[in-house]
């Protein structure tokens, strides 16, 4: 039985071989261990077939044959989930890394990016035309599950969280059918994308309003880590009354070695890395109160929206072990910052870090039900990694990156980010979409009643 099973499964993949312009990988096919990585090394899956595609009707196709054979279906973008939700064991992953372009407007200020882009190609493209669309401070995170879970960045203060800045997307739902969604053609779908992750189908397509950004002024500001009760509370004080065109996250971290300077290396520092969108002539003046809390070390200026967003991107190549907790926070009171004092004192490898990213401004005046992202009364979206290159340290940075969080839990708002944990089950997820959790579910039942969409942020059918 298992075999002829196996066999009908053999006869379907070398069916759907002939039918695809991708291309379609085994685990006995040289490139499957590369097609199955992930960006954490943490993450250890074995899918049964890797479906690479081309184009929107590989997407079609791979829909419909995991359906037809009742396979348990992962869609990857740009495979940068923490918990590795663009991969599973024994199924079908449906890539979307072939699927990619970016088509500026520059009249109109509208971007069109494929399902499988990577942010970093988004920005190059836009900059020569003075535009940039909101993302993340990372250029190797996928367009594709950063904007469907939301999206904060440097520019959210500004212009809003990346979903305030989508106008449309084309889809294949769990049926194989293929839509259009935006404000006006089936806006349920619309509402429910916008945070509600990769639970209604598969994006091939995204249009976003873009921003003119060229350059910006910002870089890393750093207090001995001693400091943090006071930097945190002058920093809350501050970022809370700032023009919406000034962002800083704050951080928790250890300087790891070059390019910094070395009397620097390997000591903990409390932080912000700042970046202002604004008149740049005006830049001097709004940075003259950051520099007056005489950092230790800064290194703000002037440069290229791109450069900003390609900042750590050394630092955090693919292949390293994460270990991911977060929450969301409205104030950082003296509990809060004696919490950031005590782990950020304890960081145990040079690159784990805590950061706290503002989500106030735009995108804090978004309403809470205008989208699935019902935090937007929430100051900050907080996150503590555990990172390192080697597996034997893999136990050492979840213990810290847990302790963390179990310290400052109590403090937060309740939800988190949901793009910022790994796999913390079903409570999470409800108390991360709070009130919006229900209409997202009568939407799932719509779109998806059989939960074919189920290797993410799992939203269950009502
Ligand atoms: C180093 C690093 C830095 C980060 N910085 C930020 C940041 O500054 N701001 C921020 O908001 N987030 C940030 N993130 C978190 C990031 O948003 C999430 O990890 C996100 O899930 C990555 O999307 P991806 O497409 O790369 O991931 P994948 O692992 O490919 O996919 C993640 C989820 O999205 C789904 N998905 C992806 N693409 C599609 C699509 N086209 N259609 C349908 N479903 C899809 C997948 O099925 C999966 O459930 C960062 C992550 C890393 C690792």
């Amino acid at each position: 039985m298992v075999s002829n099973l196996k066999s009908e499964i053999n006869v379907a993949v070398e069916e759907l071989a002939v039918k695809i312009r991708g291309e379609i990988i085994l685990p006995a096919n040289a490139g499957y261990e590369d097609a199955r990585k992930v960006y954490n090394a943490m993450i250890n899956k074995r899918p049964a077939i890797i479906l690479k595609c081309a184009d929107v009707a590989d997407v079609i196709l791979g829909v419909n044959f995991g359906r037809e054979n009742n396979l348990l279906v992962a869609v990857r973008g740009g495979g940068h989930n923490g918990g590795g939700l663009g991969l599973c064991d024994d199924g079908l992953v449906i890539d979307l890394s072939g699927i990619k372009f970016v088509v500026v407007d520059e009249a109109a200020k509208t971007v069109k990016v494929g399902g499988g882009n990577l942010w970093g190609e988004v920005d190059k493209a836009t900059h020569p035309f003075g535009l940039a669309v909101p993302a993340g401070i990372i250029s190797t995170t996928g367009v594709g599950g950063l904007t469907l879970g939301g999206g904060v960045g440097y520019l959210s203060r500004k212009y809003g969280l990346t979903i305030d800045n989508l106008l449309e997307a084309e889809m294949v739902l769990a049926d194989g059918s293929f839509v259009t969604v935006n404000e006006k053609q089936n806006t349920d779908l619309f509402w429910a994308i916008r945070g509600g992750g990769g639970n209604f189908g598969i994006v091939t397509s995204f249009t976003f309003q873009a921003h003119p950004v060229k350059n910006v002024f910002g870089g890393p500001t750093l207090w001995p880590i001693e400091k943090t009760n006071e930097i945190m509370k002058w920093y809350h004080e501050f970022i809370q009354k700032a023009p919406d065109e000034l962002n800083g996250f704050f951080a928790t971290l250890i300087i790891p070695g070059p390019p910094f300077p070395e009397t620097l290396h390997n000591k903990q520092f409390c932080g912000i890395v700042w970046c202002y969108v604004g008149d740049l002539s005006k830049a001097e003046g709004i940075f003259k109160p950051i520099l007056a809390m005489d950092p230790i070390f800064q290194h703000v200026g002037d440069l290229p929206y791109p450069s900003i967003q390609t900042l750590f991107d050394g630092l955090f190549p693919p292949g390293l072990q994460w270990y991911w907790r977060a929450d969301f926070f409205n104030e950082l009171g003296p509990e809060i910052s004696a919490g950031h004092l005590k782990f950020g004192s304890q960081i145990p490898t040079p690159l784990s870090q805590m950061h706290l990213y503002p989500i106030t401004g735009a995108a804090g005046r978004v309403a809470k039900d205008a989208t699935p992202w019902a935090y937007r009364d929430a100051k900050y979206a907080g996150v503590i990694v555990g990172v390192d290159p080697d597996p034997a340290n893999g136990e050492k940075i979840t213990k810290w990156c847990k302790d963390y969080w179990e310290e400052l839990h109590p403090h937060s708002s309740g939800g988190a980010y949901l793009n910022f944990i790994m796999n913390e089950g079903q409570d999470r997820i409800k108390a991360s979409y709070k009130d919006n959790y229900d209409r997202l579910t009568k939407i799932k039942r719509k779109y998806d009643p059989n939960n074919f969409f189920k290797v993410n942020q799992n939203i269950l059918p009502a």
